[in-house]
């Protein structure tokens, strides 16, 4: 036994925090956690968790619609948002119980308060004024969405954060950025109901995702709602009870909530990384190496507060591995490469691996698949939506590099394509798996012609 307080001492009780001191506590290490909000952390308190639940929310609102074409008549479905607020707090709080739950059963001790570093071996709890010393400090305090650029007014919007606490359905929302967060939440209020726009400087949604992906959102976004590009806004300022915002053309529209998602950055303020020498990358994260080491031997960082790759199973992977080497005698990196990913618009993207741009620099040529099509439902519901898929194929190796698809059930279909890409499948093992029909996800393995190639005619 050390002569320290504990072996580990977590800072940050959410997914990335809360893993690696239930693992490090099962290897036996004497493991405190001090958490100043609500255990569960971003992604079960006011992140994945409540989205979902709303994107589930608005989903019903094309299921309504589509049932008239298979015969069903639906009286116009009324939505009552307080409904949906109580049961979704509900259950965050049941899985929040859960969390705290499993942490004791693992003999963690919680802190309910901040905690901030003092020395390489110390943190002092801010509320009691404590220290607890530690021979380990881990650092998985997280992220906060930021409204950017400043601007009059910016103080009327709100962010991610807030959103969860709206007493009632915005009539009308105005939603700023375009990336995950944006368009999820811009599906959510679109399909609830509400007057929604979208407005993102850049001429196309999800910056870093394939273009025809891009493309593909935003025909349909167009379609759902207001859909403004290229556009910034300059100011918010109140009109009659609600937001006037201006943007840089000039126009302006009023409306009753502006949700402003244009980034989130790591909760590093105060927490005293400068006093142990610290010092935060360009993007002010904390930086690590391949164990999620700080410069400061015995002070490791994982999740949003590294700037790595910012989602949930990434944080718990890196807490995990970090509890495995630390603790646990098994040394374990994480392999940050290759991540599937969905983002939960509506329709749904789901990706792992290379977009085109990406696939092209790597390897050169790429030989490209491509399936666009109603899908059969939308035969009967007579919805114009199409699905897109893409296969992207190093010719050479005849690799599966990338997968991409647009439409419905994208994120549940690309965990399990994950699988086939991470074990490194080829196009051919592709092509040898029998379809399951009739489903949309049978395009997969059926796409026979390439549409982008560098073979010869009438191979693939
Ligand atoms: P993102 O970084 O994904 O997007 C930020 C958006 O804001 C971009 O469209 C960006 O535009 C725009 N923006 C940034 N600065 C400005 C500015 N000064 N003026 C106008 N627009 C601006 O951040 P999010 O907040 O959406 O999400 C944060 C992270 O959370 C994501 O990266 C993701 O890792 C994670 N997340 C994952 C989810 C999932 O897995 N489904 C769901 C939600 C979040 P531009 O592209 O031009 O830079």
């Amino acid at each position: 036994m050390s002569d320290f307080d504990c072996d580990l001492f977590v800072i940050g009780g959410g997914s990335g925090g809360v893993r690696a001191a239930r693992i490090a506590a099962g290897y036996g290490a004497r493991v405190r956690l001090a958490e100043e909000y609500r255990v569960g952390g971003t992604c079960v308190i006011r992140g994945c968790v409540p989205k979902k639940l709303m994107v589930y929310a608005g989903r019903f609102a094309d299921a309504f619609e589509d049932a008239a074409g298979f015969g069903w008549s639906v009286e116009k479905p009324r939505f009552d948002w307080s409904v949906l607020k109580q049961r979704r707090d509900a259950e965050v709080t049941r899985l929040e119980g859960i969390y705290d739950a499993n942490l004791i059963r693992a003999g963690v001790e919680i802190h309910p308060e901040r905690a901030v570093i003092e020395d390489p071996h110390t943190v002092r709890l801010v509320g009691s004024d404590r220290r607890i010393t530690a021979a380990h400090i881990l650092v998985a305090v997280g992220a906060h969405p930021v409204k950017e650029p400043a601007i009059p007014g910016g103080e009327l919007g709100i962010t991610s954060n807030e959103v969860f606490e709206l007493d009632s359905l915005p009539e009308r929302i105005l939603i700023v950025g375009g990336g995950y967060i944006a368009v999820e939440f811009a599906g959510v209020f679109a399909a609830l109901g509400s007057r929604t726009t979208l407005l993102h400087r850049g001429e196309k949604l999800l910056r870093g995702f394939d273009d025809e992906v891009r493309d593909a959102l935003g025909e349909a976004y167009a379609q759902r709602m207001d859909l403004r590009l290229g556009r910034t806004l300059q100011r918010l300022e109140r009109a009659d009870g609600a937001i006037r915002a201006t943007l840089d053309d000039g126009t302006s529209l009023v409306v009753d909530q502006v949700l402003v998602a244009t980034g989130r950055r790591p909760n590093v303020a105060g927490l005293g990384l400068e006093r142990v020498g610290i010092e935060l990358d360009s993007a002010g994260a904390i930086p690590v190496d391949a164990w999620s080491q700080t410069r400061v031997p015995s002070i490791y960082a994982v999740g949003d507060v590294t700037n790595r790759a910012n989602l949930t199973p990434i944080a718990i992977r890196e807490g995990h591995a970090f509890a495995d080497t630390v603790f646990g005698g098994k040394p374990a990196q994480v392999d940050h490469r290759l991540i599937p990913t969905a983002v939960f618009s509506t329709p749904e993207i789901g990706v792992v691996g290379h977009n085109e741009d990406t696939a092209r620099a790597c390897y050169g040529e790429i030989d490209v698949y491509r399936a666009a099509f109603r899908p059969m439902m939308a035969t009967l519901s007579g919805r114009q939506e199409r699905v897109l898929m893409k296969v992207l194929v190093e010719p050479e190796s005849d690799r599966v590099v990338g997968v991409h698809i647009v439409g419905h059930d994208a994120g549940e279909i690309i965990q399990a394509v994950g699988i086939a890409v991470t074990m490194g499948a080829t196009k051919a093992d592709f092509d040898r798996t029998v379809a399951v029909h009739p489903t949309a996800a049978e395009e997969l393995v059926t796409m026979r012609v390439p549409a982008v190639t560098k073979r010869p005619v009438g191979v693939g």
